[in-house]
């Protein structure tokens, strides 16, 4: 291949949280009223995650774990836009540009629709593109499996890069 030709690459991504009581429901890094948010270190933000990891493997930069390990004391209760921004400096540094991306959010409730151009506007202006290269949607589970019950909420997602290689 030439030197300086660009090239695109796809990444995925996948994560899942437990729903506890007692817990903010942050989805996109819009607060969602709902009588349980999820749990984890950060705000447990799963699409955010989702978008994170399919980012870092599109770019060949490893996964969330390695970039914001649980064990780091400065990443408990952080909003997961943050590590969003990190990661698109991540990719700046390799000089990645996101072509786009597309997640889905699965869970049984609540209806995602209303808040899906929030979402759009967070994740977008976290990584500095507009929000119209960014789609956020969700499903159920159709009562199937943990997802299906409600005991947590699953996301996935694919990212689209292009870098010089
Ligand atoms: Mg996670």
């Amino acid at each position: 291949m030439p030197a300086g030709k660009k090239i695109s690459r796809i990444g995925i991504g996948y994560d899942i949280h437990r729903l506890r009581k007692g817990r903010r429901l942050v989805l996109g890094g819009v607060t969602i009223p709902h009588p349980r948010g999820l749990d984890g270190h950060s705000d447990a933000d799963v699409i955010c995650h989702a978008v994170a990891d399919s980012l870092l493997g599109a770019a060949g930069l490893g996964d969330i774990g390695l970039h914001f390990p649980d064990t780091d004391r400065r990443y408990r209760g952080v909003s997961s836009l943050k590590l969003l921004s990190e990661v698109a400096g991540l990719l700046k540094k390799k000089k990645a540009s996101i072509i786009n991306i597309d997640a889905v959010l699965i869970a049984e409730k609540p209806k995602v629709a209303p808040y899906a151009s929030p979402m759009r506007k967070n994740i977008g202006r976290a990584l500095g593109i507009p929000p119209g290269r960014v789609s956020v949607k969700a499903t159920t589970n159709e009562g199937l499996g943990p997802v299906g019950r409600s005991q947590g909420m699953a996301a996935l997602a694919v990212s689209l890069v292009e870098t010089k290689e």
